[in-house]
């Protein structure tokens, strides 16, 4: 989902900062040359509640603060200069819509809903003239000041409206190539890198908790290759992975070649091993336009710190030696700590796993 304050586009800071900097300075100017009386203390006063609210909107990365402080800055930004322009008098009374325009024209890149926008216009137009005596509107001439407060709000809207599509785009442009970056692209299923940022999330989540993970390799699929071809071997490829995909989504990924991972969160030992047995049986049962495959398959518990290329090392011992003890089953690799130098006892195979 789009979250603008995630997002926080280059020009939104610069917007930010440059406007932190303009107000400071005219304020600071003004008030020491125009209104000796406007004093430090007002000063303070108007300036500060914008200080805290664009601070907020530079540290926060939730939408609903920002949506908040977003709306909070632009307020007291009119109310900051409703309090000093009405100090300056009828001399004020010549800025003032130049300067409520120019806040709602900046306020059209902080908004990523167009409510928020409209409705923190108009409380910033109520701010901004309301209680004004009636020759202000008088002066100015009240068809004129509508037409120029509707000019205002409709280049303000559209403002709006294209800045954020524009964002929405490339927001979204880089959401799919984060997703094709992390996708193998013949299996659809995460590559070797993504699998290892999805293993480090999860792993996260989990705590102190071990996580299940399983390096598993198809069978004499060389042969396959040789025999039926190149294309039928990616046929194969594609089966394996849906299967994966069925049993855990999000959760397998293709390391490269005929090799896979599979993450079983929430599973203890025997769960996983059930898990994965079931995937077994499901891949041995599979008529892959008349191919038939099995697959190899180490299992460890990754310990809470244990880095992704640690375990699957692991991992891929205990599945070298359900290679070596005849294919077609899986094996379990000791914990890390129970390892022995060359990081598995001796394994037993187990008699329900393997055929
Ligand atoms: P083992 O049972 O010991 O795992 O034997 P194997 O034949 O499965 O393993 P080996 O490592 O000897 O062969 C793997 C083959 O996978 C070799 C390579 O050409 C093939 N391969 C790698 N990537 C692809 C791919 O994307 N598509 C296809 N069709 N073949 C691939
Ligand atoms: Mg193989
Ligand atoms: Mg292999």
């Amino acid at each position: 989902m789009f979250n603008l304050a995630e997002e926080r586009p280059f020009h939104l800071q610069i917007n930010i900062a440059a406007t932190i900097a303009v107000l400071v300075l005219v304020f600071g100017r003004l008030i020491r040359q125009e209104t000796g009386e406007f004093g430090t203390v007002s000063h303070i006063a108007s300036v500060l509640p914008l200080g805290v609210c664009w601070a907020m909107l530079n540290r926060t990365r939730r939408d609903v603060t920002f949506r908040i402080f977003g709306a909070l800055s632009i307020l007291s930004c009119a109310m900051a200069f409703r309090i000093f322009l009405d100090k300056l008098g009828t001399h004020g009374d010549y800025w003032r819509f130049f300067v409520v325009a120019l806040i709602l024209v900046h306020a059209a890149v902080l908004f990523s809903r167009i409510g928020d926008y409209v409705a923190t216009a108009l409380l910033c137009g109520a701010i901004s003239f309301i209680g004004l005596p009636g020759d202000y509107f008088a002066a100015t001439g009240h068809a004129e000041f509508a037409i120029a407060s509707g000019t205002a709000a409709v280049i303000g809207v559209m403002l709006n409206i294209i800045v954020m599509s524009s964002y929405r785009k490339l927001f979204e442009a880089k959401e799919k190539y984060k997703r094709l970056s992390g996708t193998d692209p013949l299996t659809r299923l995460l590559n070797r890198r993504a699998f290892l940022a999805r293993f480090s999330e999860v792993q996260e989540e989990r705590g102190q908790q071990a996580l299940q993970l399983a390096m598993i390799d198809l069978d004499h699929f060389k042969q396959i290759n040789d025999h039926y071809g190149h294309d039928r071997g990616d046929t194969v490829l594609m089966a394996m992975a849906q299967c994966l995909q069925r049993h855990a989504p999000g959760l397998a990924g293709r390391l490269g070649g005929e090799e896979f991972a599979v993450l079983f969160p929430g599973c203890g030992r025997n769960e996983a091993m059930q898990q994965l047995d079931m995937l077994l049986r499901e891949v041995r049962g599979l008529d892959i336009d008349g191919v038939s495959i099995t697959f190899s398959a180490g299992l460890v518990a990754a310990e809470a710190g244990e880095s992704a290329e640690e375990a699957l090392t692991r991992a891929d011992r205990a599945l070298y030696q359900a290679k070596a003890a005849g294919r077609n089953r899986i094996i379990c690799g000791e914990m890390p700590s129970l390892a022995g130098e060359n990081g598995l006892r001796p394994l037993p195979i187990l008699p329900a796993f393997a055929e």
